[in-house]
């Protein structure tokens, strides 16, 4: 069956001494979860301390986004092998702040899919509708093209594991979630197009995490919708007393 699995995105918050303190109260609050697995990701010039400081803990490390080459004339990006290097197993790709304003596209996710793969990151791959999109009924069509074209041609071997995170924008950090109803009707429809397009192995084990305004308080239901494996977390990850509630619902 499919581990739980509740993953924090930091976003563009938290300085060095912040970062600490958070691992501070933490790690030792959340050290006998053993039944979720969890993960933290925290801007870039934060992911070398806090691979130190969740070493040999029950909390994996994530990044915010990745570049599709190794190396090279690419001033700014950072590439699959340099956050393996730091200690990564997670990248968030295709977030909808990405998507909003920094010009991601489901090509580009794509690329950014396979090239974490191919260097044996786990992605978290995000999609989900706009408000303006559910209330012009366009919420399954987008998600497909966001689910289908960000993983064109990723299941080569069917080996592959990719962690789904289906995000309504209209949630994010609004204060609104999807009710427990309208977020399950989104991952039935996402479970089923993985056994249409990539088989019944892959649909069942494949983690599909919901993301938007999830707090300690809503979780639980959440959760036992039986297409709801996990949660994208942002602004409830930044406390370490909320994000400790969320990983023991
Ligand atoms: C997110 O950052 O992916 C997110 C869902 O944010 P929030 O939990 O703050 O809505």
């Amino acid at each position: 069956m499919r581990t739980p699995f509740i993953a924090g995105n930091w976003k563009m918050n938290m300085l060095s001494g912040e970062a600490e303190d958070f691992f501070k109260e933490f790690l030792p609050a959340v050290k006998d979860v053993q039944s979720v697995k969890i993960a933290v990701c925290p801007v870039y010039t934060l992911l070398h301390q806090v691979s130190e400081l969740v070493r040999d803990s029950n909390v994996k490390l994530g990044a915010q986004n990745v570049f599709w080459e190794e190396k090279g004339a690419y001033t700014g990006e950072i590439s699959p092998p340099m956050l393996k290097d730091v200690g990564c197993e997670y990248v968030i790709i295709g977030h909808s702040e990405r998507r909003q304003h920094f010009g991601e596209t489901n090509e580009t996710v794509n690329k950014r899919v396979k090239a974490a793969l191919a260097h044996g990151l786990t992605p978290i791959m995000c999609c989900g509708e706009t408000l303006e999109d559910r209330e012009n009924g366009k919420t399954f069509d987008v998600v497909k093209s966001h689910i289908l074209e960000g993983l064109q041609g990723v299941y080569e071997s069917g080996k592959e594991e990719v962690v789904l995170a289906y995000e309504p924008v209209w949630a994010i950090g609004t204060g609104k979630t999807a009710s427990p109803d309208q977020a399950q009707e989104v991952h039935a429809f996402i479970r089923n197009l993985l056994q249409e397009n990539f088989g019944e192995d892959i649909a069942q084990r494949t983690i599909i995490q919901y993301g938007g305004s999830v707090k300690p308080k809503n979780i639980a239901e959440l959760m036992s919708q039986p297409d709801i494996d996990g949660g994208l977390v942002g602004g409830a990850s930044l406390k370490a007393d909320s994000f400790t509630a969320l990983v023991k619902y």
